[in-house]
């Protein structure tokens, strides 16, 4: 199915990115990573990347202007024009409107909001480990503890935003990769949407 248009939100460490990964493949659309895009960027050592990487060290947010404008020019890419799945976008009030004001344009709107949730001990012991394996720089327990304070301070209230507008799935993420898997399929066809 084609034109399936979902956001993944939940703290770091919740599992975003390995269900992003699944779900990509599942509803044949796109998983778009601003954590992924900006990584990458610091990794080549791009312009942007230079300018982001000691944000992304602290576990700061990357300021929403440059945030938005990576985001609308990935929408416009062939691939997401007529589905995606944006993992860690949204992350403030400001960047929902913003990605309103786009989807809005082009005459588009969001299926749904899938809330991954985990407790918060268990994901910082998960981030732990990422940290021995991929060697992320904002994966130390001082920054990974920081970078839960920002999640929610700006990012949890937008929960409400998009609860209000009836979007909004919630999945425990605790558990083996497929059975989290399988919980977000089931709710999203509670909701109508079909892989
Ligand atoms: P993530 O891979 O989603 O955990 O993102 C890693 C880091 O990239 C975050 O801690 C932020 O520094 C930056 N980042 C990713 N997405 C956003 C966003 N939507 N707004 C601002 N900063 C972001």
């Amino acid at each position: 199915m084609t034109g399936t248009r979902l956001l993944l939100i939940g703290p770091p460490g919740a599992g975003k990115g390995t269900q992003a990964a699944i779900l990509a493949d599942t509803y044949s659309i796109p998983a778009i990573s601003t954590g992924d895009i900006f990584r990458a960027n610091v990794k080549n050592e791009t312009p942007l990347g230079l300018e982001v990487k000691s944000i992304l060290a602290r576990g700061e947010y990357v300021p929403d202007s440059l945030t938005n404008a990576i985001v609308e020019d990935r929408l416009h890419e062939a691939d997401a024009v007529s589905g995606f799945l944006l993992d860690g976008y949204p992350r403030t009030i400001d960047q929902v409107n913003e990605l309103d004001r786009m989807l809005s344009a082009d005459g588009k709107a969001l299926d749904a909001v899938v809330l991954i949730t985990a407790d918060t001990d268990v994901v910082v012991g998960r981030l732990l480990k990422r940290a021995e394996i991929e060697g992320r720089a904002d994966d130390t327990e001082e920054v990974i503890r920081h970078r839960m304070s920002v999640y929610e301070e700006q990012t949890a209230p937008l929960i409400n935003t998009y609860s209000a507008r009836d979007l909004v799935v919630t999945v425990d993420g605790l558990g083996a990769v497929e059975e989290v898997t399988a919980r977000i399929v089931a709710a999203l066809a509670d909701k109508g949407i079909q892989a």
